[in-house]
């Protein structure tokens, strides 16, 4: 499908009218296992000779038109999905990283990332050493001979950063380490990260790809260009496999064996799986995530560019506005638009930042971004709470932030609610 525009993609990859039906739409196939043609077939399957379904927890029909989709929109050569965006960074880093070993990431990342890697991931063993997503070089200073991947999103949440994929790329590929792009704010239609020389890409779809608040995915998606053998540092890609009789997934899969390892042995053994349902809604949304980013993003502009003038606001983080420091960056990775979800400041601190939130009637108050509604919280009373103060500020939380995440309703609704909020 590679010939069709991104719009087309959008709307058709990976799907097919039903075989079996002829269902337009692809049917949610609920099942949880499939039957064999005959024992050979079976046989085949267990030892990867041919690819098919066998049981839910590995693939599904329905899940495999939203990995290809996926896949198709970042112009990647084979993608995976499953229960999280968590799930997602989680497989990744399992297929990646060998107890001892480090990553380097980015320190302005979503909350849940950062308890994700200091927290949980030590518990493997795989250390993280935080590096600067507005200063390239701070990457490769943070390289030693036990560095294994470098992590960045692409445009950060909360503070709304565009991080310089090209530049973190070229420290990624000097070190000889894949760099894994979190893709979640921007979505392909803004930025294509493999176009920069990243080499695995992950995303939240229950944000913007999803796009409705109405169902939690993850996807990985693989470059294929990344030579897992030159260091002999990645044994899970080179090795001989033993629960394979001895099958060696870089030699025998090339530009598609991440995505193949992550799913036969991350995905097999830790278990966090799509359902097939959520995996429909997501296909679902996908078809509209052009015209719906085009709205989030000319809507956050819009409402940024009002705040900006308000008396009780101190302050606006938008890429999109000309005095932000990412503007060039903005200009050069998404000029289409600097996402939906920004950050600003108020000049009541901490107490006026609760209060703002109680008092908002168009916008919800709650943890998530990348709804069709105009969202809103305050980082350091909930998303950012278990982090240090030092943390909070450092990742772009510190007590006077407010978060939005601009929805696609009509942009004078949106800054009236928060005016009248902020009148309180
Ligand atoms: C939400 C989010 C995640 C985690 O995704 P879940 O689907 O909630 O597990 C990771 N990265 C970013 C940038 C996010 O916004």
């Amino acid at each position: 499908m590679a010939e069709y525009g991104f719009n087309t993609l959008a709307v058709h990859a990976g799907a097919q009218p039903d075989p079996a039906t002829g269902a337009r739409a692809t049917p949610i196939y609920q099942t949880t296992a499939f039957v064999f043609e005959n024992s050979d077939q079976a046989a085949a399957l267990f030892n990867l000779q041919v690819f098919g379904n066998i049981y839910t927890r590995l693939m599904n029909p329905t899940t495999a038109v939203l990995e290809e989709r996926v896949a198709a929109l970042e112009n990647g050569t084979a993608g995976l999905a499953a229960a999280s965006g968590h799930a997602a960074q989680a497989l990744v880093f399992q297929t990646i990283m060998e107890p001892g070993c480090e990553f380097i990431a980015a320190r302005q990342l979503y909350g849940g990332s950062i308890n994700q890697f200091a927290h949980s991931f030590a518990k493997y063993d795989w250390r993280v050493k935080w590096a600067d997503a507005t200063d390239p070089s701070s990457f490769a200073a943070a390289v030693t001979d036990k560095t294994r991947a470098i992590f960045i999103e692409s445009i950060a949440n909360p503070g709304g950063v565009i991080s310089d994929i090209e530049a973190i790329a070229k420290v990624a590929a000097d070190a000889g380490v894949p760099l894994i792009v979190d893709n979640t704010l921007a979505t392909p239609y803004l930025i294509k990260p493999l176009e920069y020389g990243a080499d695995i890409i992950v995303h939240s779809a229950t944000k913007f790809l999803g796009g409705h608040g109405n169902s939690m995915g993850g996807v990985i998606v693989e470059g294929g260009k990344f030579d897992w053998a030159k260091s002999g540092n990645y044994k899970t890609m080179t090795d001989p496999n033993p629960s394979y009789h001895g099958l060696r997934f870089f030699e025998t899969f090339g530009d598609f064996a991440f995505c193949i390892a992550t799913r036969v042995m991350a995905l097999r053994d830790l278990g966090p799986a799509i359902s097939p349902m959520n995996a429909f809604l997501i296909q679902t949304g996908i078809e509209t995530l052009p015209l719906r980013m085009q709205r989030h993003c000319d809507n956050a502009l819009k409402v940024a560019k009002h705040l900006a003038t308000h008396p009780k606001v101190a302050w606006v983080s938008y890429a999109g506005l000309e005095n932000h420091p990412a503007y060039a960056l903005h200009q050069k990775y998404c000029p289409k638009g600097a996402g939906a979800v920004f950050t600003f400041g108020l000049k009541g601190g901490y107490e006026a930042g609760v209060k703002l939130v109680d008092n908002v009637r168009l916008f919800s108050h709650l943890a998530n971004i990348g709804d069709t509604r105009s969202l809103i919280i305050h980082p350091a009373s909930t998303t950012h709470r278990q982090l240090s103060e030092e943390d909070r500020v450092k990742s772009g939380a510190g007590p006077d932030v407010v978060r939005l995440s601009i929805g696609i309703e009509d942009a004078a609704d949106i800054t009236a609610d928060l005016d009248q909020a902020l009148a309180v």
